[in-house]
């Protein structure tokens, strides 16, 4: 399958691992908004949380708990993050694999985009 992220997790292409268990794949974004700006994975290829009811069972607690372990290993969790997954078109999402941002590390707008 032609998928950036499943590229990334098969290590085809190189990118700076956070965190990895069976299910997840964290890493850093290209191109960060904010001091921290991390991307979790699902191992599993769907296209979004729109195909989330495909995930097998387990895989999305699994995805919130590699969340919450790589804003631990970042430093954020008691100051606070925000989790976003782009969904289509009006949802501004370019890449066609299930992901959540997690972006912290400083004071963050209260607007949406
Ligand atoms: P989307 O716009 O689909 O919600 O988010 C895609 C994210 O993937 C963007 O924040 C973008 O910077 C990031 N991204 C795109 N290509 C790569 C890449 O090759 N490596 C990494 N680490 N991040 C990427
Ligand atoms: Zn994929």
């Amino acid at each position: 399958m032609d998928c950036l992220f499943c590229k990334i997790i098969a290590g085809e292409i190189p990118s700076t691992k956070v965190y990895e268990d069976d299910i997840a794949y964290a890493f850093e974004d290209i191109n960060p908004q904010a001091g921290v700006h991390v991307l979790v994975i699902p191992k599993q290829h769907v296209e979004s949380v729109e195909e989330a009811g495909m995930l097998h069972p387990g895989t999305l607690d699994g995805l919130f708990r590699s969340i919450r372990e790589v804003a631990r290993e970042k430093g954020i969790a008691e100051s606070g993050y925000r989790v976003v997954s782009n969904i289509g078109e009006h949802g501004a999402q370019t890449v066609k694999h299930l992901h959540f941002h997690v972006i912290g590390g400083e004071q963050l707008s209260g607007r949406m985009g």
